[in-house]
Formats: C-alpha cells, sequence, structure tokens
C-alpha cells in the first residue's frame, strides 16, 4: 500500500485535485502494469489508447509514462471508460473496461474508485484495435496559402494546391 499512497500523491499532484475519475485512471493503471509485468514506460514500450480524455488520463500518464508527446498515448474517442493497453516488447495486449456503478456523491464516488480492489472495478477483455505503428517522423511541407509549414500528413489537396487545415477549412466553407 505504501508504494500506492505515494503514486496517489504523485497522480493528485499532476492533475491538480483529486477525484473518482483520476482515481479510475489510477487503479487502470495498476491493473496494467501488473498485467504487463511492467512498472514505467522507458519510451514507447507500453502504448495506451484511451477512450476517453477526462481526468483519469493524467494518472494513466503519471503512472506508465504514456505521454501524448512521445506518441505512447493515443485518443480513440468513443467516451467511454475503457483503456487499452500494450506492450511493444512483449506483444501482450488487453483492454479495461470500467464495470458501471452509481456514485451518490463526488466523495462516494471517489472513496469508491480510490479504495476498491482493481480486479473488481474492470472487465478484462481482448483489445479491438490494431496497434498503431511506431511514432512516425513527417516531413514538413509549407501550405500554399499561408506559407506556413506542417507535418505532411496534415496537408490536404486542393485543386492541386497544398493547403495546411486551416486553410482548406476556410476555402472549402460554403458562401451563404
Ligand atoms: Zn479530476
Ligand atoms: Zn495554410
Amino acid at each position: 500500500m505504501n508504494n500506492s499512497n505515494e503514486d496517489w500523491k504523485k497522480c493528485r499532484e499532476f492533475h491538480g485535485h483529486e477525484c473518482g475519475g483520476l482515481a479510475i485512471g489510477f487503479q487502470a493503471a495498476r491493473y496494467a502494469r501488473e498485467l504487463l509485468q511492467a512498472d514505467t514506460s522507458e519510451d514507447e514500450e507500453i502504448v495506451c489508447i484511451t477512450e476517453n480524455d477526462a481526468c483519469g488520463v493524467d494518472a494513466i500518464q503519471v503512472m506508465l509514462s504514456c505521454t501524448a508527446g512521445k506518441g505512447n498515448l493515443l485518443f480513440h474517442m468513443t467516451g467511454k471508460q475503457a483503456f487499452s493497453f500494450y506492450s511493444r516488447r512483449t506483444g501482450k495486449s488487453f483492454r479495461l473496461l470500467l464495470k458501471p456503478h452509481q456514485s451518490a456523491s463526488r466523495e462516494e464516488s471517489l472513496q469508491y474508485y480510490r479504495d476498491s480492489d482493481y480486479h473488481d472495478l474492470f472487465e478484462v477483455m481482448d483489445t479491438r484495435i490494431i496497434l498503431p505503428q511506431e511514432a512516425r517522423i513527417f516531413q514538413s511541407v509549407e501550405c500554399d496559402e499561408c506559407h506556413e509549414r506542417t507535418a505532411e500528413n496534415h496537408i490536404r489537396l486542393e485543386n492541386g494546391r497544398k493547403l495546411c487545415p486551416d486553410c482548406f477549412r476556410l476555402y472549402s466553407r460554403p458562401l451563404i
């Protein structure tokens, strides 16, 4: 329990407050550590695909070192309290889906998710999404309209002109 108290403190500091949502991510990360037999993700070894962008994602970042900047935290927005984890080293993967629980209040929610045994909180299932390739480096390309540069995978073509997402939207907006 000592280690987990330390971990909870780190999550709370990073997130800025404590709440039931943070506790959900905290418990998912602890479960993932156990199933992956790993403590942290040194680089891109552990990948998390989260299905929401709520409080719990902050705990995943702290506990597993899955971060957006490293490319090993990905969003697949279904709005569900579900997180898929992958180990690139072992090839193991699984999806944790939070079981429904009706909380009477914010305090009760925090207490319930923080103090429950994480094995009871989640359903463990197979992943549905194939693990994407490791973070790729894209060449940068100049937009023909604003002349700002962007990664080539963001460039759109409009009548043969290369446009960044902002200029593409302006150009394609219908006139009313
Ligand atoms: Zn929160
Ligand atoms: Zn542009």
